[in-house]
């Protein structure tokens, strides 16, 4: 039978923690590219704390935005000072060699990033400490979704990875290849069914605009202790956060770190495995 209320997940970060590792791949990988080609011209080796602080501006304008929407941003921040993606390199005024490179600058950053990504799922990325009785816990009284920009086929593999069961979720919802099934069409389908109220859980800026795309109240979470938070604010009603920001002042500075040691390390000349750069982003060890 249907509850009154439910509660959906988003899969990444609420329910398996990747903290900032997103954000410092991103990061990375576009420099790592652009390093790669001819857009090493625009960097200031002596000085890359310049070319991080550029980076950041494009990263903080587009977080959770599709892989190469933030890419543009970031090369546009990187070329000229200017956070905002572009459609197509020629509106980053530059020349037309560089315009041509901008295809090769694009698949090493998705081969870098992708690879970043898988060598941290396997060796780093868990499920949040203390998720799976808190599951236990809201399926009593809600029914539980997963909403998610994953392609549905690896979300549902994910998801038996980690060891989270089925039962007690009425649904697991992942993208498609093409890419037109976002998480706020998701979101307008489960409230649909005729909930009276739904949470959506997610953590990103971008998490909250699908829910209020979609209608439904929000909750940022990143860590289990904002669990804890949560549990207590769902005593009466669903709780709803009116705003969300993106990062805060320990994880940009988390970020900061990470990112430029592995740049001033990659411009020196060293080339860590994918193992390594999540090693030390996971642990400092290098
Ligand atoms: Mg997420």
């Amino acid at each position: 039978m249907m509850k009154e209320k439910a509660i959906v997940f988003d899969f990444d970060g609420p329910l398996v923690g990747s903290g900032q590792d997103k954000a410092v791949h991103i990061l990375f990988s576009s420099f790592v590219a652009c390093w790669e080609t001819s857009f090493r011209a625009f960097f200031h080796p002596e000085n890359l704390e310049i070319d991080f602080e550029r980076m950041l501006k494009g990263l903080i304008r587009y977080p959770g935005a599709p892989r190469f929407q933030q890419l543009s941003a970031i090369v546009s921040c990187i070329v000229r000072d200017v956070a905002e993606a572009v459609k197509d390199p020629a509106e980053l005024g530059i020349d037309k060699n560089l315009q041509k490179e901008y295809e090769k600058l694009k698949q090493i950053y998705n081969n870098f990033y992708s690879s970043l990504n898988d060598a941290a799922a396997k060796l780093y990325w868990k499920p949040l400490e203390g998720i799976k009785d808190v599951i236990d816990t809201l399926a009593k009284n809600y029914d539980l979704y997963v909403a998610s920009g994953i392609i549905q086929e690896i979300l549902e593999k994910d998801f038996e990875h980690h060891g989270f069961e089925k039962r007690f979720f009425s649904g697991i919802y992942g993208s498609n290849p093409e890419g037109d099934m976002d998480k706020a069409s998701i979101l307008k389908k489960i409230k649909n069914r005729g909930y009276r109220d739904v949470l959506f859980i997610g953590d990103s800026r971008k998490d909250f605009e699908y829910a209020k795309e979609a209608g439904v109240k929000f909750f940022k979470v990143k860590t289990c202790d904002d669990y804890k938070n949560l549990l207590i604010e769902t005593k009466n009603e669903l709780p709803d956060q009116i705003d969300v920001c993106e990062f805060n002042d320990s994880e940009l500075a988390r970020i900061r770190s990470k990112v430029l040691a592995l740049m001033k390390l990659y411009s020196s000349g060293k080339r860590p495995s994918f193992e390594q750069i999540t090693t030390f982003i996971n642990t400092g060890n290098l």
